[in-house]
């Protein structure tokens, strides 16, 4: 299975992903998470992305299409995957239908967390205060949730139109909205 997970900063992609790798068995790939553990580790990566993510933009397209690619090679990553945070540019969607195109395999479904973007806001700034994150500071977070709307909303209509998109309300429960999520990928 190969699952891609949509919706903006905050709308529980992270949570929801972890729990559906666990289910299905396959991996977790965040893109935020690969970054921010190379911002930690001080890598020549996390130094490229560091300024772009504190800034709440998108790291360049070259430096995160060429991570991923790395990350699909790896042996976990051979009977499918959750991906969480990417594709978040029309380009990214292009570099990832090559890879896989590449590899004989395709995306069996784009799952979208829909949230209410108030809902949202009061959620990022808890978790910035919980887990201590620079990129989600009020300002940052107003930058990010535009981002999202400017380069990343228009993929939901491109992954429409290819029949791929379950939408899934994301403010529910977390175990109901995990238990939507697995009816739509197994339907
Ligand atoms: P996330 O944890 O998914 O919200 O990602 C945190 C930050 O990492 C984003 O605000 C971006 O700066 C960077 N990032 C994560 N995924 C991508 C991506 N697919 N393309 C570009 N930047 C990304």
């Amino acid at each position: 299975m190969r699952i891609v997970f949509m919706g903006p900063p905050g709308a529980g992609k992270g949570t929801q992903a972890a729990l559906l790798s666990h289910e299905l068995g396959i991996p977790h790939i965040s893109t935020g998470d690969i970054f921010r553990a190379n911002v930690t580790d001080g890598t020549p990566l996390g130094k490229q992305a560091q300024s772009y993510m504190d800034a709440g933009e998108y790291v360049p397209d070259g430096v995160t299409n060429a991570m991923v690619r790395d990350r699909l090679t790896h042996e976990d990553a051979q009977p499918g995957f959750i991906l969480d945070g990417y594709p978040r540019t029309v380009e990214q969607v292009g570099e990832l239908d090559a890879m896989l195109r590449s590899d004989g395999t395709k995306i069996d479904s784009v799952i979208e967390l829909t949230v209410d973007v108030d809902v949202v806001v009061d959620r990022l700034i808890r978790r910035s205060a919980e887990q201590g994150r620079t990129d989600d500071t009020e300002d940052v977070l107003r930058r990010r949730l535009q981002v999202y709307s400017e380069q990343t909303a228009p993929l939901i209509e491109l992954y429409q139109s290819r029949d791929l998109l379950v939408q899934v309300n994301g403010l529910g429960d977390i175990a109901a909205v995990t238990a939507a999520i697995v009816l739509a990928v197994n339907s």
